[in-house]
């Protein structure tokens, strides 16, 4: 008998304890928090953007930025665009933890925030097994990656609580069929509530910002 499943089983439920002390603590600080996932440049940081400037004046937001590395270039853009932004370093680890979610945390005004944005490591695999201790899990999904991603990436887009569809200005250029795409979505998350969006026109935010404000009213 392997001794391996039993040791992986035990650091997952470390984490989700580390998550459910997360939750606890947003829940009485009135904050509600997303967790972001997506492949390496689906457009979290622009969504994140758009986002952070059409809600800012009317909900503190706070954003925890994960990243492989030390470069903070998406932490940075956050904080431009009026977020009270933490960056976190996961040392080359492809996906964030709820333990460095907690450390985060420290480091933010909680009384100033209403929405806490967490930027998970653009990865389709991995992130979603990790809890964070978020209220939501938001995928966001891009035109150029191709309309193959849910039959690629089933346990991604089984587990989230809603989808955005980025880069629909792109549609035109690029082979990307829409039914072939929604019908994978629907038989790995029947109902899902998705936004078919583009960040760089604009299209298509109203009804993605109204289902946050709708979760922070
Ligand atoms: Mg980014
Ligand atoms: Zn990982």
């Amino acid at each position: 008998m392997s001794t391996r499943i039993p040791v992986v089983e035990k650091v997952l439920s470390a984490n989700d304890s580390v998550a459910a002390a997360i939750r606890a603590l947003l829940d009485e600080r009135g904050i509600y928090a997303i967790n972001l996932m997506a492949s390496p440049g689906a457009g979290k940081t622009s969504l994140i953007e758009r986002t952070v400037a059409a809600l800012k004046q009317e909900y503190g937001i706070g954003m925890i930025n994960g990243d492989t590395s030390e470069a903070a270039f998406d932490a940075e853009r956050s904080q431009r665009a009026g977020a009270h932004s933490v960056h976190v370093n996961t040392g080359g680890k492809c996906h964030l933890e709820a333990a460095m979610i907690r450390d985060a945390l420290a480091l933010l005004p909680l009384g100033e925030i209403r929405l806490l944005i967490i930027e998970n490591v653009g990865n389709l695999v991995c992130p979603s097994s990790w809890q964070l201790g978020a209220h939501a899990s938001v995928l966001i999904g891009s035109i150029p990656e191709g309309d193959d991603k849910p039959y690629k990436y089933p346990k991604m887009y089984s587990g989230v609580d809603a989808l955005v569809i980025n880069k629909i200005d792109l549609l035109p250029y690029v082979e990307f069929d829409m039914v072939r795409f929604r019908r994978g979505v629907e038989t790995l998350n029947p109902g899902l509530v998705s936004f078919a969006l583009s960040c760089r026109t604009g299209e298509g935010l109203e009804a993605w910002l109204g289902w946050l404000r709708s979760k922070l009213a």
